[in-house]
């Protein structure tokens, strides 16, 4: 966690840094979740929940099932500077509202295998973050992209292209959907009202069943 402090810039931890499992926890709770989909780097988080929640259950009455997480089977992805993980403070990312031309553009300036300084020179894909695109997004080619890379017949700025070509196919239908969406702003209101009222719904279901438990419902 100190890591994370100071790797974003803040010199001491603040509350949001060790309240984050709490905070997370109540949204879990609210709603009775009991599956969460998480990236593999919440995990740990999600231990933190069900530690919260047994605990509560123990200590009032058995209200909470402890959710479990499920981590998604798509890998984390190296950034395009090739020196982190994909993080929008650090501006290496593909957002999944990035127009055709930008995806391309931002490919043309990933990193590649910094020991490949000539077309000439073999490849090393297994360092090279576009190869690891390749394996994200064009599995069914990875061994010919692996094959023309090691025995230099494959340029950088030819494999780059077939990934953003990808990448842009995958986008695709995301972006129709969003400008359907960005046409009719008023429908996208009222889903978060649906959405908000059944959480709310929820949420005081849930409260009532708490404060009972700890009995704290002196105004029900
Ligand atoms: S050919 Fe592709 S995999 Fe090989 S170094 Fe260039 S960008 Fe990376």
């Amino acid at each position: 966690m100190k890591a994370e402090a100071s790797e974003r810039g803040y010199n001491d931890l603040y509350y949001g840094f060790l309240g984050y499992p709490i905070s997370q926890t109540a949204d879990i709770a609210f709603c009775k979740a009991t599956i969460v989909p998480v990236g593999e780097d919440q995990v740990p988080h999600m231990e933190q929940t069900r530690k919260i929640l047994r605990r509560f259950n123990q200590l009032y009455s058995p209200i909470f099932e402890e959710p479990k997480a499920i981590v998604g089977e798509t890998p984390r992805l190296i950034g395009l500077d090739g020196q982190s993980k994909m993080s929008k403070s650090k501006e290496n990312t593909i957002n999944l509202d990035a127009s055709k031309e930008d995806v391309i553009e931002k490919m043309k300036k990933a990193k590649t295998d910094p020991l490949r300084i000539r077309k000439t020179d073999a490849g090393h894909p297994e360092i090279c973050p576009v190869y690891s695109y390749h394996q994200a997004f064009r599995k069914e080619d990875t061994e010919a992209i692996y094959e023309g890379c090691t025995n230099a017949q494959l340029g950088c700025v030819e494999c780059k292209q077939l990934v953003a070509t990808s990448i842009n196919e995958l986008l695709e239908p995301m972006r129709e959907r969003r400008h359907q969406f960005e046409r009719q702003p008023k429908r996208i209101d009222e889903i978060l009202l649906e959405g908000t009222s059944k959480a709310r719904l929820i949420g005081e279901q849930t409260m009532r069943e708490v404060r009972e438990a700890m009995q704290m419902n002196y105004f029900e």
